[in-house]
């Protein structure tokens, strides 16, 4: 029997976790973890995320600060905002809603804030404390997607990972937690020679490219823990339906167990946020170990 991994569940009970662990901030030193987030321009989608987050923000307890900027603002202006984040005490978290308008330099803005509210583990700093194996914030995409991995094994120690696509904020960050786990991690790309192959070692295989279906039912190897973080929007029958990296219905039939999209990582994302701002709020406040 192949189990459905429930990313909707699982990630309720992040939240819910998260919630207690502001509770008892609050309660035992009068404390509201705050996380605030930039959006600039009118990008529907980004508008959406950003009304989410807000959203699960106020419902875990913490305060949400929204800046909404015009598109034309200056990448000057919005450094200027992210110092003045920076040195607000009030704020445990930044998040900047990418992507940012074409004359923002992405790289730039992100680099600016500071490394301990960094709740999206975007900057250099974080990158690199993840790859040294220090305490840092980790980005929230591939930290849900080793939780998911992790509710069907508790222990992945000696499997073998295969992560199919490098990018910053997806593919090497998964890498390196999945390493951090004692996987034997490959990481396969564009350029890989037969991923098919590639794939079919994997006793987790983790999808993150953005190409509808590209994983084939047999390239899973029987009983594999498939995690597919791709979020593909294509027609079919005339409908337009979300579909993830992997041909689920034939990797289900191998898998042994295995992320459904929507449904699987997408709703992570957002719990791991949470979870990285009452982090980011303990460490910072000195406020001790934190239950997250
Ligand atoms: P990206 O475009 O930055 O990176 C894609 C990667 O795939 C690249 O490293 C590239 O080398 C690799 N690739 C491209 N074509 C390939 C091929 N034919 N074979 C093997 N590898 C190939 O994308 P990303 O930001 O990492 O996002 C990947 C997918 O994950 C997208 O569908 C995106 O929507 C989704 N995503 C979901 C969440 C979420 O669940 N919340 C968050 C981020 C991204």
């Amino acid at each position: 029997m192949t189990t459905i991994i429930d990313g909707k569940a699982i990630a309720a009970s992040v939240r819910e976790k998260a919630a207690s662990a502001v509770a008892d901030i609050k309660s035992r030193h009068g404390v509201q973890p705050a996380l605030a987030v930039v959006l600039v321009g009118e990008d529907p989608a980004s508008q959406v995320y950003v009304r989410n987050k807000h959203v699960a923000t106020e419902k875990s307890g913490m305060r949400s600060i929204e800046h909404k900027l015009p598109e034309n603002t200056s990448e000057d202006d919005v450094v200027a905002l992210v110092r003045k984040l920076n040195d607000d005490d009030e704020v445990d978290g930044i998040l900047v809603q990418l992507p940012l308008p074409k004359h923002i330099s992405s790289d730039r803005v992100i680099n600016e804030i500071h490394p301990d509210k960094d709740v999206d583990g975007l900057t250099e700093v974080n990158a690199g404390r993840l790859i040294l194996g220090k305490e840092g914030l980790v980005p929230c995409t591939p930290q849900g997607s080793v939780i998911l991995a992790k509710t069907v094994t508790e222990n992945l120690s000696g499997l073998n990972a295969v992560v199919v696509g490098r990018s910053i904020l997806v593919g090497k960050p998964l890498a390196m937690l999945l390493l951090a786990e004692n996987c034997t991690v490959t990481m396969a790309h564009s350029r890989t020679k037969d991923l098919a192959a590639v794939c079919r070692e994997a006793d987790i295989l983790c999808a993150a490219v953005g190409i509808p279906r590209l994983i084939k039912g047999d390239w899973v190897k029987k009983g594999a823990i498939v995690i597919d973080v791709g979020i593909n929007r294509i027609e079919e029958s005339g409908k337009m339906r979300l579909v993830g990296d992997v041909d689920y219905d034939a990797a289900a039939e191998v898998a042994g167990a295995i992320t459904p999209v929507p449904g699987g990582v997408g709703p992570m994302t957002i719990a791991c946020l949470l979870r990285n701002t009452v982090l980011a709020a303990a460490r910072r406040r000195g406020l001790g170990k934190v239950e997250v």
